[in-house]
């Protein structure tokens, strides 16, 4: 409890290239904010307690982590990072580490659902049933809300794997996952764009096919999603959505696509996240605040 006796939270944004930390008295409310790269585990770690010590005593901490991780609470290995490709993370017990250090509730889910839930609570969701995220950057993943809830099934959805249909201009490149070559994430995500094309998309001319190309990809993904779940919103976010004209470029394709469904046009909507790039982070948050004593 801080000195004007409201609690504080603590907020972990867990990313593969860096780590997010926050304390605030609620999702909307980051008195502190900030952030390190990541290392190996138990440096990485090691500065997150550290910062967050710093700053008072937290009556809640929310982690939001990259994946895979395991959100079944009844497993002995809830909490954990599973078989990451970053090596060194794999079986990271993230919570276990948390929960021994400073002894708090913690609430824990995938960096994608805590944006999902931030987003559908305080951002471009606000009016909304329903909403997913997507992140681009990296890797490609996505998280859902329905009603308030986000989704779990037998583990997280793990939206970056389906399968698109291959670009007309784009038959050649095999894809990068490590798992499937080319599903949507070893086609589109950001290092597939690299390892395609020699550079980033914003570093691309804006006549550049990579542009449509990957407009396609994502806007098959959207409508995958929507064909199977009618989701109202779909949020893009991530560094690959920062290209400037992706996102009206995406719109265009999702609109092609379904245009046979919807011939007076799509009730439902691509956007860029409302919170900026605050989403997974005030995502942390809501976690620790769902879990908190007082709550
Ligand atoms: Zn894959």
């Amino acid at each position: 409890m801080n000195s004007a006796g409201r609690p504080l939270l603590g907020g972990i944004e867990a990313g593969g290239t860096k780590f997010v930390l926050a304390v605030g008295h609620s999702p909307t409310e980051i008195i502190a904010r900030h952030e390190i790269p990541t290392r190996d585990p138990a440096t990485t770690l090691e500065h997150v307690c550290d910062w967050i010590e710093g700053q008072g005593t937290i009556n809640a901490l929310g982690i939001a982590s990259f994946g895979p991780v395991e959100l079944d609470r009844s497993s002995t290995l809830w909490g954990h990072i599973t078989n990451t490709p970053k090596p060194a993370w794999t079986n990271c017990d993230l919570v276990g580490h948390f929960a021994e250090r400073f002894g708090v509730p913690i609430g824990f889910d995938t960096d994608v659902n805590g944006a999902a839930l931030a987003e559908y609570e305080h951002g471009a969701g606000k009016a909304a049933g329903s909403l997913a995220y997507i992140t681009v950057g990296t890797g490609i993943g996505g998280g859902l809300v329905f009603h308030g809830k986000a989704i779990h099934g037998a583990a997280h959805p793990e939206m970056g794997h389906i399968f698109p249909r291959r670009h007309a201009d784009d038959d050649q490149f095999e894809g990068i996952c490590p798992h499937h070559g080319d599903c949507l994430e070893g086609l589109a995500s950001g290092p597939a764009i690299k390892a395609r094309w020699g550079a980033s998309l914003s570093e691309l001319p804006s006549d550049h096919i990579a542009h449509a190309i990957i407009a396609d990809y994502l806007a098959q993904l959207a409508h995958s999603i929507v064909a199977m779940t009618a989701v109202e919103i779909i949020v893009l976010g991530g560094g690959v959505m920062r290209t400037h004209g992706l996102l009206e470029r995406v719109n265009q394709s999702a609109t092609e696509l379904g245009a046979a469904y919807f011939p007076g046009g799509s009730k439902h909507k691509i956007v860029s996240p409302g919170l900026g790039h605050n989403a997974g982070l005030a995502g942390a948050l809501m976690l620790a605040n769902a879990v908190q004593p007082d709550h």
